[in-house]
């Protein structure tokens, strides 16, 4: 490269907004461009190692962000990296708020040429998509509505959980649940109104669960438990104290008389099942209950008839729905 090359070379080096640093093959930092010495916030003093460089980031909290009560310690520890490889990158945070990619390149005789790139846009952007992505995830699992697990989310983790159950050998039992005359609600009090009580009986879902238990909305007004290690006895027990919640008048803003009862369709899984074999039970007792009168829940063990646990018909139930097939 002739002289006239490497002056340009320089003076194109000088006003890069990369910054650019040379230290010798002693660490002394021989050249540094205005971007580097803006970014290390220093003067160029011609003495100044590597190492004191970093000191005095530390010290007076400026140039690299040095998060550190021991700065002998963190030198000991970039040292087992620093030099040790002919180029290596890294990014690092910036006591001025910036992210820049730093490039060191080793040449044979020791010398170090170390490059800077701000990526903070890029980063902002990173943060940006990861946001955006977490929440479209979390939007295609969940419900809107009452912010429980969706059916789509429900019927993939119960796979997951008939796997797990079969593998480690203990019970599991699947629960569809659906609400009683829930159409009536709507007509009397409002669509509003009945979203509120979905969003109630979701959040009372949620509470009777254990933490290992899994609740989502399967459709309008029909829900689905799945009870790992839990047989049917177990799930009749948190049917209970929900219907004894439901029993009681709903707290909805604005109406002080509003009951609603569910029905549930309870089954424990089968060592052969499948998500459809074993959610189909579920909704077969579901609808059976339905037929019994309603405000129940109904155990199928898939091998004999439907078992009804004793039950009375809920006092507030509004009696058969003509409308409705199960009434039929
Ligand atoms: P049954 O006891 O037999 O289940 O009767 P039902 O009235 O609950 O059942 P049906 O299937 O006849 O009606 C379900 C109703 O649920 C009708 C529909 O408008 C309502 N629904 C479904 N999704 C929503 C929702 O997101 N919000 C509200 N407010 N209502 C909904
Ligand atoms: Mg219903
Ligand atoms: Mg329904």
């Amino acid at each position: 490269m002739n002289r006239d090359l490497q002056l340009q070379l320089l003076s194109c080096l000088a006003d890069s907004p990369t910054c650019v640093g040379l230290f010798d093959a002693q660490e002394t930092l021989r050249y540094a461009n205005a971007s580097f010495l803006q970014a290390f916030g220093t003067e160029l003093d011609p003495a100044t190692t590597w190492e004191e460089l970093m000191r005095c980031c530390h010290r007076e909290r400026r140039g690299l962000l040095i998060e550190t009560d021991d700065i002998d310690a963190w030198l000991t520890r970039a040292r087992r990296s620093y030099r040790k490889t002919a180029t290596r990158s890294f990014e690092s945070d910036f006591v001025d708020g910036r992210w820049r990619t730093v490039t060191e390149t080793l040449s044979a005789d020791g010398w170090a040429l170390v490059l800077a790139a701000d990526v903070t846009p890029l980063k902002v952007n990173e943060a940006t998509l990861r946001e955006a992505r977490d929440q479209a995830v979390l939007s295609s699992l969940t419900d809107p509505l009452t912010g429980l697990y969706n059916r789509r989310y429900m019927f993939n983790r119960l796979a997951e959980l008939l796997v797990s159950a079969r593998k480690m050998r203990y019970p599991l039992t699947a629960v569809a649940i659906d609400l009683d005359h829930f159409k009536q609600i709507n007509d009397r009090y409002g669509h509003i109104m009945g979203d509120q009580v979905l969003v109630y009986f979701g959040q009372q879902l949620r509470r009777h669960l254990r933490p290992l238990d899994v609740v989502g909305r399967t459709g309008g007004e029909e829900f689905l438990m799945v009870l790992p290690n839990a047989d049917a006895g177990g799930a009749l027990h948190v049917l209970g104290r929900l219907r004894a919640l439901t029993d009681s008048t709903l707290p909805v803003e604005g109406l002080s008389s509003l009951k609603c009862s569910f029905s549930s369709g309870v089954t424990l899984a089968h060592p052969h099942d499948t998500v459809e074999t074993l959610y189909d039970r579920a909704d077969h007792a579901l609808y059976a209950a339905k037929a019994a009168g309603r405000s129940r829940d109904v155990v199928f063990d898939g091998t004999q008839a439907l078992l009804e646990p004793p039950g009375a018909p809920h006092p507030t139930d509004p009696g058969p729905d003509p409308d409705h097939p199960a009434d039929r």
